[in-house]
């Protein structure tokens, strides 16, 4: 077996080689009584992989610890079992550890078996780490519940050609929103405006203030504002929105590689305007949303209402060093890692 095992907490950017590396590990001869045995085929990228690098016990998701290897959401195929609920054969969604082939204990395997009939339909695999999977469940949940969006309103989306971002954008888009959307390089951009059809968008890496950049794409002001950022975004959203205007949070990547955290300015705006801000974790709904979610999201791709952009990286032996650069920008879409054909 060969596996990404975590060596060494980062003070900022995690490097590949330095505080994950990829080592040949022994799998245990045999299966106790409610372990199963999965062949890995896909990684999901997922920036919350990098707080759970800085070791914080009790934090709202468990910390890696150092020698072990990384988890995270993925796909694998059972190919042993001794746990009547996973047959071998099963094809498995949930988290699993960054291996060619993970021996999952009973304690761990809150998997979802996916149906069989997804081996064979028009829908790659690959998606059910992005639009399929918690980054679409993301999107769409946080929408449906927090974002109480209204057909001529105003929407601005952080890290816009991200995985969650780019799937925001789009959903509410086909919702009848003015869509803006922020992202770092000129190429991002242009992919936003003329392939997912977003009203407008910008390089927050010009040059230019944050908040300039919004105000020109917007003199009339922001409704909502989509936070998958925090930092100087969030502190241009906060000037940019309307009265009542609201902040849907879904993260805080300018945060997750700072050493020291960003000193967010314009607070004081949030009782002045009348700002709601909420956040979220897509665990809070994905019981209750994953049917519906399933059934929309899948017609609206097959229907090409929306798109599933994705960076699709080969070889599990290049997991850690696509993670790395992904926190940096090298992502367009969602960041996949592909171990293994079915
Ligand atoms: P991705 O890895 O797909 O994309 C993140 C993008 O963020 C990067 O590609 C980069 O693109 C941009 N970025 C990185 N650093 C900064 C920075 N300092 N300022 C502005 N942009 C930056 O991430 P996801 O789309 O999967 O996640 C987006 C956010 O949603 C994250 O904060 C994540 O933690 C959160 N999330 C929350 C969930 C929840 O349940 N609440 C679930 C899933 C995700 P660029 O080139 O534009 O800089």
């Amino acid at each position: 077996n060969k596996s990404i095992i975590f060596v060494k907490r980062p003070e900022d950017y995690p490097v590949a080689g330095e505080h994950f590396v990829l080592q040949h590990t022994q799998l245990a001869p045999h299966l106790e009584d409610g372990d199963i045995l999965t062949r890995n085929l896909y990684l999901s990228l997922d920036p919350y992989l990098r707080g759970r690098m800085d070791g914080i016990e009790g934090a709202y998701v468990p910390c890696f610890y150092l020698g072990k290897p990384i988890n995270g959401y993925g796909m694998g195929e059972v190919i042993q079992s001794k746990n009547p609920r996973f047959p071998v054969g099963s094809l498995v969604f949930g988290v699993i550890t960054w291996e060619h082939f993970s021996l999952i204990p009973p304690a761990f395997n809150n998997l979802i078996i996916l149906p069989a009939a997804v081996r064979n339909s028009k829908v790659p695999l690959s998606w059910y780490m992005g639009a399929l999977g918690m980054t679409g469940l993301t999107a769409y949940g946080s929408l449906k519940l927090y974002g109480n969006l209204k057909p001529g309103e105003t929407i601005f989306v952080s890290a816009a050609m991200g995985a969650v971002g780019h799937l925001v954008g789009q959903m509410a888009k086909r919702q009848g929103l003015r869509v803006i959307g922020s992202a770092g390089s000129d190429e991002k951009v242009k992919i936003l405006l003329e392939e997912l059809k977003f009203d407008a968008a910008f390089n927050y890496k010009s040059g230019k203030p944050i908040v300039e950049s919004l105000r020109e794409a917007c003199p009339e002001g922001l409704d909502i504002y989509y936070d998958n950022v925090g930092g100087e975004h969030l502190e241009a959203a906060l000037e940019v929105l309307k009265r009542h205007g609201r902040v849907v949070v879904s993260g805080m990547i300018d945060d997750y590689n700072r050493p020291v955290p960003y000193h967010i300015k314009n607070l004081v705006l949030i009782f002045q305007k009348r700002i709601k801000i909420e956040g979220f974790l897509c665990l809070d709904f994905e019981k209750e949303l994953w049917p519906s979610f399933t059934e929309d999201v899948t017609k609206w791709l097959l229907d090409g209402d929306i798109i599933c952009k994705e960076e699709i990286t080969e070889g599990l032996e290049n997991a850690h060093e696509a993670f790395a650069a992904n926190l940096k920008g090298k992502n367009l879409g969602k960041g996949v890692v592909k171990i293994a054909d079915l």
